[in-house]
């Protein structure tokens, strides 16, 4: 399953900063999911919970934005959403065009509660 690869990279991530920076508990996390990681919110929710029983991010709130897929033309620099994986440029016609988003998948932003010293 795709999903649980993700959140188990995701949690290395987590545990960096949670040592890094004396995090207490996480009350949510923020993640940016391009339209063409392929990853089924629900999916990643449901296995981020089970990942984070037991840590400090157990009961945390997932939080995902969707980056939809997006291009720029090579011919005429016109940027546009990509529809239907069309890589069509809308103003010219050409098909020259390269991906600016949609791809990424990373961790956005944390809240969290530091512990006291
Ligand atoms: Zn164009």
């Amino acid at each position: 399953m795709h999903e649980i690869t993700l959140v188990t990279g995701l949690f290395e991530i987590i545990n960096e900063q949670v040592a890094a920076q004396g995090i207490a508990s996480i009350s949510k996390v923020r993640l940016k999911v391009g339209e063409l990681a392929a990853v089924e919110p629900m999916t990643l929710s449901a296995c981020f919970e089970v990942v984070a029983e037991g840590t400090v991010a157990e009961g945390a709130q997932l939080e995902i934005e969707e980056v939809p897929l997006t291009g720029r033309c090579r011919d005429c620099g016109d940027r546009f959403r990509i529809e239907n994986f069309s890589f069509i440029c809308p103003a010219c016609q050409g098909g020259d065009v390269e991906m600016t988003g949609g791809r990424e998948l990373y961790l956005e932003s944390l809240e969290a509660t530091m512990k006291s010293r």
